[in-house]
């Protein structure tokens, strides 16, 4: 008799996990027909608010569980194992819901294959704060700070790897109590599904040490952000990094430099999606290197959108290593929309063959308001509101998605803007703190 219960999960408009539970032996018939879930609960915002939205209550979607996207982690001296599929909703007839946050994503890798045969790689940065510690904090980056909780560590190191999320590292980071994992990268879906899985172990694994880890971008208004930047690139048939051309000056093909610019003519549209909350604006912002402004750099930390060359010293190693970072991104996303509406700006940049902006290698902060004028660099929106506004004034951006699933997005987003404008900022940083 198999013990434990498997979750079968999938993430919504406003960057949650949600689940449904079986016992295992219900797994097999759940793989072919999934389960029902009422999609009004599409409209639900972080807390127990629902805003208004199109379904009634007949509509239902199956979550049907996609067996290459799950973690697992065995029992252990009394700990209960740890079992998560994600899913797709599946319209009865077995076609995608068009309001599927994993849906979008595998669209725009549809149209990134088929127009470009191209395949998308990418790994993100989980950073998050960790309370309920009884230590008293330690400096940043140093062997103490990891060393506060060493069993945490520890385990999760071992818990990612045996989730088979393949971990890179996990360091202490600037802020108090502040940790941050990266993992390999990986190909297309997985790529937003090993973002999901793993910031999910790693709350998993807090709990056994009685640690709550949060992921909100601002736990509190003079916390160290909490960015999930995004690194990746794009793959040809052969499996050759089609990002990487030697012979440019910024070592980016001409493809990427397209995609570059295409992300950076839609950023202010492109972050209701990717810092999609009231706290993602307190992130947000120069000299913190969460990036206040629609840039483009080298190596640059203050830059929304920058080249990262890889360390190698051999040829084959710095293609392989070269990639893209973009930074205005937090875990009150659902990393299917970061990744889908990422691809979706740049092919926009790439069809219209737009070209590279000149590279800023300051923080553009620093500069004159002329500069940046020259430079092309405009600010990030201060405000969910505005970010909502920029993409309803950017009708490419507003194609991406289906009517349904852009106006019931935007009418959840406007919900939660208005909720938090009734509150102090410091009770809205406390409320995501709790959720996210
Ligand atoms: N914590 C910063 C952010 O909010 C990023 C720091 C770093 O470069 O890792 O994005
Ligand atoms: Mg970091």
């Amino acid at each position: 008799m198999a013990y434990g219960i498997t979750m079968l999960g999938w993430v919504d408009y406003v960057g949650l996990t949600r689940c449904r539970a079986v016992p295992p032996q219900q797994l097999a018939s759940r793989l072919e027909h999934g389960l029902g879930w009422a999609v009004a609960g599409q409209a639900l915002t972080p807390f127990a608010e629902i805003a208004p939205n199109p379904w009634g209550p007949m509509a239902e979607v199956r979550q049907v569980p996609d067996p290459s996207a799950h973690a697992c982690l065995p029992a252990y001296e009394g700990r209960a194992p740890f079992d998560l599929y994600l899913c797709d909703s599946l319209n009865p007839d077995g076609s995608s819901w068009e309001c599927c946050t994993r849906g979008f994503l595998r669209q725009a890798l549809a149209a990134l294959e088929s127009e470009f045969g191209l395949r998308f790689f990418g790994a993100f940065e989980h950073e998050f704060t960790l309370s309920g510690a009884t230590s008293p904090a330690a400096p940043p980056f140093t062997v103490e700070a990891l060393r506060i909780a060493p069993r945490f560590t520890a385990d999760l190191a071992d818990a990612l790897t045996q989730a088979g999320l393949e971990p890179e590292t996990v360091e202490p980071e600037y802020g108090s109590m502040q940790y941050e994992v990266t993992t390999a990268p990986a190909t297309g879906l997985a790529a937003a599904d090993r973002a999901i899985l793993t910031r999910e172990v790693i709350r998993e694994v807090a709990r056994w040490h009685g640690l709550r880890a949060t992921f909100s971008p601002k736990p509190s208004l003079d916390a160290v952000g909490n960015g999930a930047h995004l690194h990746f690139s794009f793959a040809d048939a052969d499996g050759s990094n089609v990002t990487y051309d030697p012979s440019t000056s910024s070592q980016a093909s001409p493809f990427a430099q397209g995609f570059i610019a295409g992300v950076l003519d839609h950023m202010p549209a492109l972050v209701a999606y990717t810092a999609p909350s009231p706290v993602s604006y307190l992130r947000l912002g120069p000299h913190h290197w969460s990036c206040g402004f629609a840039s483009f750099g080298i190596q640059n930390r203050e830059a929304a959108i920058r080249i990262c060359p890889s360390p190698a010293r051999d040829p084959a190693g710095q293609a392989r290593g070269f990639n893209l970072e973009y930074r205005p991104a937090d875990a009150t996303a659902s990393p299917y929309m970061i990744v889908g509406a990422l691809i979706q700006a740049g092919l926009s940049g790439v069809r219209r063959q737009l070209p590279l902006p000149p590279a800023c290698d300051v923080d553009p902060a620093e500069l004159s308001e002329a500069r940046r004028h020259e430079l092309g660099i405009v600010p990030l929106p201060a405000t969910l509101s505005e970010a909502l506004s920029a993409l309803e004034a950017d009708a490419i951006a507003s194609s991406w998605m289906p009517e349904t699933m852009r106006r019931s997005y935007v009418d959840l987003k406007r919900l939660e803007q208005k909720l938090a404008e009734a509150q102090p900022p410091e009770e809205v940083c406390r409320r995501h703190a709790a959720v996210y």
